[in-house]
């Protein structure tokens, strides 16, 4: 990518959604640095003052926890970890209130949970508090509601939430800081020769190759999550950065269209906002087998998908929920929210659609999944 062409990126931005992992929140013994949120605030607050509405997305509560609690181990057991996390969660505001209020910014606290996402109503009302947010020149900070998610504290999956986010406030860039410069081709901190790799034009089998081999013991989502968060927002046609929010600077840097970083650029083929939440937000309940016939028509025609094209139903489900679509080789070539629940499937596999109220007594609609609730996933590179 030409430099100028990394400008012209940025100089368009006007949303960004930037998540701090917590290895940039801690020092190399993994507690909390209390100076990083002065670097943190000045940088963020001077982008704002240039135009940009930032969202932050910020990790720490565990670690901040772990300080307030005066611990030196982190416990291995769910539910203390998420005790420390809550008792973390409010002095992490806290340093932010503090740090911000040096810059005469202010903050609102925001903790979210992919369940609540998952609901449609739930979603848009969470977009329209962040929007006033935003309208009242309040900075959001965002967290998972580790109290009642359990995975995040699992799994530490800051990067998929800062995605999710990135499409609930329509941001146009996402920005990922981490204790590390970007991508390298292997883990630098185990390959001496680790090359660098500072685009990314498509997330493709040798992105994804790098992404399984990324996940250390140290580290919490390491590269895989950063790189399943760039996919999502690329689908949403937004690029992302990952950049070292260890050193000062980065985000004016950035945002003076200096190379920094490691660029993933937005897929050519974006997908709306709806369809986006679709196929990222939702969690699948079940699989439909699909004949080839149904497999072009869903993927080369933008077709719906009829019960002819159905060859067998995997797991129970009802109306309303997300299945995927698979062809008959076992490929995931779609997903959509299903028109029918599993038991009615079941009966009208295979047949035409004028039976459909014959066999079930009957009809909520000629299709299974209506072309405007399908994403073909192979586009989306999922
Ligand atoms: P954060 O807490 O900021 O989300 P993580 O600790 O989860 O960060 O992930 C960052 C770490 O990922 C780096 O410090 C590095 O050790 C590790 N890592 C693994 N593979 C790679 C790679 N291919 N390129 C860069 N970093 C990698």
């Amino acid at each position: 990518m030409k430099k100028r062409d990394r400008k012209a990126l940025i100089s368009r931005v006007k949303k960004v959604v930037i998540k701090i992992g917590s290895s940039v929140l801690t020092n190399e013994y993994g507690e909390l640095s209390e100076g990083v949120f002065d670097e943190i605030a000045r940088e963020v607050s001077r982008i704002k003052s240039g135009g940009v509405e930032p969202i932050l997305v910020s990790s720490g509560a565990i670690a901040a926890g772990m300080k307030k609690l005066r611990l030196g181990e982190k416990p291995k057991d769910i539910s203390t970890k998420q005790a420390i996390a809550a008792c973390g969660q409010s002095t992490l505001i806290w340093y932010y209130e503090k740090a911000f209020s040096g810059f005469g910014e202010r903050v609102a606290q925001i903790l979210l949970t992919h369940d609540g996402l998952s609901v449609r109503k739930r979603f848009l009302n969470a977009r329209k508090t962040l929007f006033t947010l935003l309208r009242m020149g309040v900075i959001p900070i965002v967290n998972e509601n580790d109290t009642v998610a359990v995975e995040e504290i699992m799994f530490g999956d800051n990067d998929n939430l800062a995605a999710l986010v990135t499409s609930l406030v329509e941001a146009d860039l996402l920005i990922l800081l981490s204790d590390i410069d970007g991508l390298y081709n292997k883990n630098p901190r185990n390959h001496s020769d680790a090359e660098f790799i500072s685009v990314i034009e498509e997330i493709d089998e040798r992105v994804k190759e790098i992404a399984g081999e990324t996940l250390g013991k140290t580290t919490t989502g390491g590269m895989k999550t950063k790189i399943e968060a760039s996919k999502t927002a690329a689908a949403f046609g937004v690029p992302t950065i990952i950049a070292n929010g260890k050193n000062s600077n980065t985000l004016s840097e950035i945002f003076s269209g200096k190379e920094l970083g490691t660029l993933f650029l937005p897929a050519k083929e974006k997908i709306n906002a709806r369809k986006h939440w679709i196929a990222f937000t939702l969690k699948p309940s079940g699989e439909i087998i699909i004949d080839d016939g149904a497999r072009r028509a869903i993927t080369s025609f933008g077709k719906s998908l009829l019960p002819a094209g159905i060859k067998e139903v995997r797991g129970e489900f009802e109306v309303g929920e997300l299945v995927k679509c698979i062809d008959e080789m076992g490929v995931e070539v779609a997903r959509g929210l299903t028109c029918y629940g599993s038991d009615d499937i079941k009966k009208i596999v295979g047949a035409k659609t004028s039976n459909i109220e014959k066999i079930l007594g009957y009809k909520y609609s000629d299709e299974i999944i209506h072309r405007d609730d399908l994403v073909v996933i192979s586009r989306m590179g999922i």
